[in-house]
């Protein structure tokens, strides 16, 4: 094994029986169309092969995307950035899933991305910093809530699978990890306009401390203040206080 590359998130699963359950938590049936982001020396991959026939993986690394490639010869290997992947590539091949022990670094901005454009992916399982994990989850209210919660729960239903301690990694990591899946909504129930929600989780978190009156001073109206009167909520409230349906709605009011 060459050394592991800090700036690639390389942390190795080593332990074979972590790799399997969270293959397990795919719940993958045969005929399905499956894609691993950053496969590394193929820890999961591995448990996904002996199941899967159209199987695609995407690595950054050119030294680990070719190994992979001579080692599995049916597998569909992409030397790629999930950072700049065009997720929309993928509604051409049909319903697939998505698995990946994410690179801590990346692990944000990819589901980000991948949660609002992956319109046909029908799970995710994902492998990420316990941290992150628990502000996908949190409610709205705790420290931990913010745009990346109300983001991902407007697109799936997320579910904690387990958490991972250090020691099953080469090099272990200095933080713990956690497993979830997301369960994308169908279509009727994803966000319409995507793109006005993104503007206003960016403008409310980025002031996360004042109230909902100040941040949207520049936008205040009528409507407004009758959206805040029907929900039955103060405009003094702070931007953890709305649910993620709440500033759903409010986005298409406000832009
Ligand atoms: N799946 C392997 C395992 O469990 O042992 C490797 C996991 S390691 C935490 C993350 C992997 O993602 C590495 O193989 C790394 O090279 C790859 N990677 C890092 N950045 C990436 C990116 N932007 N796009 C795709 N793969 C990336």
């Amino acid at each position: 094994m060459r050394t592991p590359k800090k700036s690639l998130g390389q942390n190795f699963l080593t332990d074979p029986n972590t790799a399997r359950k969270i293959v397990s938590c795919l719940c993958v049936l045969p005929g399905q169309k499956i894609l691993e982001i950053g496969p590394g020396y193929g820890a999961l991959t591995t448990h996904l092969v002996e199941q899967i026939a159209d199987l695609y993986v995407l690595e950054k690394d050119p030294h680990l995307a070719g190994l992979l490639k001579s080692r599995y010869r049916s597998l569909n290997v992409i030397c790629g950035d999930g950072l700049f992947f065009d997720w929309t590539r993928l509604e051409r091949i049909g319903s697939w899933k998505v698995i990946g022990n994410l690179p801590y670094n990346i692990a944000s901005p990819l589901i980000w991305d991948l949660v609002a454009r992956a319109g046909t992916c029908s799970k995710m399982v994902f492998m990420i910093q316990k941290e992150v994990a628990q502000r996908i989850r949190a409610e709205p209210g705790s420290r931990e809530y913010g745009a990346i919660s109300v983001w991902v729960r407007n697109f799936a239903r997320v579910t904690l699978e387990f958490f991972v301690g250090p020691r099953v990694f080469h090099p272990q990591p200095k933080v713990d990890s956690a497993v979830i899946s997301l369960t994308p909504f169908t279509s009727e129930k994803r966000p319409n306009e995507e793109e006005k929600l993104s503007r206003l989780l960016r403008l409310c978190f980025q002031k996360r401390r004042k109230q909902m009156s100040t941040i949207l001073r520049a936008h205040w109206s009528n409507s407004l203040e009758k959206w805040f009167e029907d929900q039955r909520l103060t405009s003094r409230i702070r931007p953890e206080g709305l649910s993620p349906e709440q500033f759903r709605d409010l986005s298409r009011i406000i832009f």
